[in-house]
């Protein structure tokens, strides 16, 4: 059988059983590394399919490796399952999940004749911004013997090659000490004020600083009462740069606007975190150009978004994956507009007629990606050679 055509009726029998594994997940949002639910309800239904899965792989509990097939290309599908604190899932994660394990079943199902190994890589905690779940797995050999990796994001609009910065986060602590806020002010240090301080200097920071680079931060504990000296001051911060060398020239001058913050009060500063930062993503043309036209076919629209498009510049830990093995993270449209990605209006745009739409275009547009590179020798001399 023509594998293409094989796959394609693989995921139209499939399709209530992707939409019902996409709700089933919104429905019950988990943290990162917490995605006990999301973990299991993936590595069974690709069990069901014929998949051999191991989850629990590389000591992180709620990720989860499953494979099929014996060709030649090995392609491997990242399924994110992550959630954001108070929004659910307003990024849309849920999608991501159902697309990969729809485009991992269909393309398993044609492995043979396409000549494929598909591997369906649970990756946990894209959300948290240091340390994450791809970050972790590629560093203890999970994406070792993949040739190319792929996946899906959801967003307002179709994006093939959407730009990708790096990014770090970390945590901001200063210790000061107590004291009456009125009768004895002059014995408390407060660590309340070292944070103040230090968004100042950072507010000032931006006049001199690239234009791509960004600060972003919360204060996530500031104080106990009014009227004790806050002791205890805490904020979680992320960094980004168009590339990780960027965003390690900006880190030290961010760094310094919090010591400014403990200079001038006397507080103690310790930073937390941050040694595994996001990388900015490579796309592989070929493989990004091969996903266009196939969702193209399915009625997919890429506009030209011109400005917008370079401003509006996120990160994740695929970028990390895409600078060990050729990937692809493109974006696909569920026509949430005006909300957009991390606000709780998107949440509910992720369970709607568009976002079940996007999952199964996503999922045969990645399926049918992963055939014809398989398929066209050119493509897999390429590809097989960079690991050879
Ligand atoms: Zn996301
Ligand atoms: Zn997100």
């Amino acid at each position: 059988m023509n594998p293409r055509i094989g796959a394609q009726e693989q995921i139209k029998a499939l399709t209530a059983r992707l939409i019902g594994l996409s709700k089933r997940i919104h429905s019950k949002p988990e943290l990162g590394f917490e995605e006990e639910q999301a973990c299991q309800w993936l590595s069974e239904a690709l069990a069901d399919a014929g998949f051999s899965v191991e989850r629990g792989i590389c000591d992180l509990p709620t990720a989860f490796a499953a494979r099929a097939g014996h060709g030649p290309l090995h392609v491997a599908i990242c399924a994110e399952y992550d959630s954001l604190p108070g929004i659910g899932h307003a990024c849309g994660h849920n999608i991501i999940a159902a697309s990969a394990v729809g485009a991992g079943i269909a393309a398993a199902r044609v492995a043979d004749d396409a000549g494929l190994t598909v591997s369906l890589i649970g990756t946990p905690a894209e959300e948290v911004g240091d340390s994450s779940g791809k970050i972790l797995l590629l560093e203890r050999g999970a994406f070792a013997a993949p040739h190319i990796a792929m996946m899906v994001h959801p967003a307002p609009w179709d994006v093939v090659m959407p730009k990708i910065i790096a990014a770090s986060m970390f945590e901001v602590e200063y210790v000061g000490k107590e004291a009456h806020a009125s009768a004895f002010p002059e014995l408390g240090i407060n660590a309340a004020d070292a944070l103040t301080l230090a968004q100042a200097a950072i507010g000032l920071l931006r006049q001199h600083i690239r234009p791509s680079d960004r600060i972003h931060g919360i204060i996530t504990h500031g104080g106990e009462a009014p009227n004790i000296v806050p002791a205890r001051s805490r904020a979680k911060y992320i960094i980004r740069g168009e590339t990780v060398k960027e965003l390690e020239e900006l880190r030290p001058r961010v760094h310094k606007c919090f010591e400014a913050g403990a200079l001038a009060t006397g507080s103690k500063l310790k930073i937390i975190g941050g040694s595994k930062p996001y990388a900015e993503m490579r796309h592989d043309p070929e493989i990004a150009e091969i996903y266009r036209r196939n969702a193209e076919a399915l009625g997919r629209k890429f506009r030209d978004l011109g400005p917008l498009l370079e401003r509006a510049a996120a990160s994740t830990d695929m970028g990390n994956v895409s600078l060990a093995i050729p990937s692809i993270h493109p974006m696909i449209g569920i026509d949430s507009l005006p909300a957009v990605n991390h606000q709780p209006e998107f949440t509910q745009h992720c369970i709607s007629e568009a976002a079940n739409n996007a999952l199964v275009d996503g999922a045969m547009a990645m399926a049918m990606t992963a055939i014809d590179l398989a398929m066209d020798a050119t493509s897999l001399q390429r590809l097989t050679a960079a690991r050879a």
